[in-house]
């Protein structure tokens, strides 16, 4: 049996690994996708603090290497349920073995969608979030045929062709400059007039001279038969509908949690964000929450690893 599951191996959940060993205890991630979560695709980190400046997949690679490192594994499978040893039979299940004749109702059991079922004497529930999708006819369809989220990972596909970037956050803005460097035209689509991202972005955004700015409009539909061939906005003022002619449509739309298998076991808010105290507990004694994935103001790599810190301490603590 593993002292903590930690679901999730992104900034907090490896974060967490890293003090869980360090606290004596061992710690399995569980890894749906890939380590690093969303960071992995950031091109440049320049704020987290006592590194100047380094990419998304260096740091990430180093808080695996950390981890794995100091004794933690990383498991890739995605946790689809937490459940208490009494309400599993750990009988005919092997991998379960070791926990007969331990008090149940101190055990968890957190089930993987391949089937798998791991033993832990306490949870920690990192699981980030993930980008937002618009919810538009063809979308789903047109994924990896035009249509993407990362655009560090797919702009080199567009290079001399016309995209699109929808959203006004930091994201969006630093999708586009990278983008220019590929694309012969980028459209960035956004449905007000002001931005979120900040200043500096925005100001690097506005000096190139390949950048179309299509405000207060959203992206209503998407065209193409194969792939895509062209988005049409609507101008939320006048209503007028736009056919822009792209071969890519970057979203950037923000993120969203994937916490609603975790439901039984903590409190989720309107959201979909587990809601917990300063020191990350949830609702249920022995789990715990950390990062993105938690109600919370600022969502930063820094706040992630903090409450990586955090929430492994806490655990260790309850298990003794
Ligand atoms: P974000 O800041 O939440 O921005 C999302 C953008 O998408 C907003 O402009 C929002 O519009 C728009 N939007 C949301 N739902 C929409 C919908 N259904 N249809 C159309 N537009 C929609 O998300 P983000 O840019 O991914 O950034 C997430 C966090 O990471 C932020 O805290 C950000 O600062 C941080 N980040 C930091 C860096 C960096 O420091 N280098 C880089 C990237 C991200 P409204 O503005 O109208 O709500």
């Amino acid at each position: 049996m593993t002292d903590v599951i930690i679901i999730g191996a992104g900034p907090a959940g490896l974060s967490a690994a890293i003090y869980v060993q360090r606290a004596g205890k061992h710690a399995v991630c569980l890894e749906a996708l890939t380590v690093g979560g969303q960071i992995v695709n950031t091109p440049e980190i320049e704020n987290y603090p006592g590194i100047k400046k380094t990419s998304g997949f260096e740091f990430s690679m180093g808080l695996y290497e950390q981890a794995t490192e100091l004794g933690a594994e990383v498991i890739y499978e995605k946790a689809v349920r937490i459940a208490s040893a009494g309400e599993i039979s750990a009988e005919n299940i092997p991998e379960l073995s070791d926990i007969q004749g331990e008090d149940p109702g101190k055990i968890f059991i957190v089930e993987t969608e391949s089937g798998k079922k791991m033993a832990a004497r306490a949870v920690i529930i990192a699981t980030g979030a993930k980008n937002r999708h618009l919810g538009i006819d063809r979308e789903e369809e047109l994924i990896g045929k035009g249509v993407s989220y990362c655009a560090t990972c797919d702009g080199a596909f567009f290079k001399g062709k016309d995209v699109a970037v929808n959203g006004g956050g930091n994201t969006a803005l630093e999708d586009a400059l990278f983008l220019t460097n590929y694309c012969n035209k980028v459209y960035i689509i956004h449905r007000r007039e002001g931005f979120r991202g900040e200043p500096k972005n925005l100001e690097a955004v506005k000096k190139k001279d390949n950048i179309e700015f299509v405000l207060n409009s959203t992206v209503v539909g998407l065209k193409g038969e194969k792939s895509l061939e062209a988005v049409i906005t609507k101008d939320k003022n006048t209503e007028e509908l736009r056919e822009i002619p792209v071969s890519g449509l970057f979203i950037a739309i923000g993120q969203e949690p994937d916490n609603a298998a975790f439901g039984n076991v903590a409190e989720l808010d309107g959201a979909g964000y587990v809601n917990a105290d300063e020191s990350c507990n949830t609702k249920t004694p022995g789990i715990f929450v950390a990062g993105d994935c938690r109600t919370k103001q600022v969502r930063q790599l820094t706040t992630a690893a903090s409450d990586g810190a955090v929430a492994a301490l806490a655990a260790c603590a309850y298990i003794g």
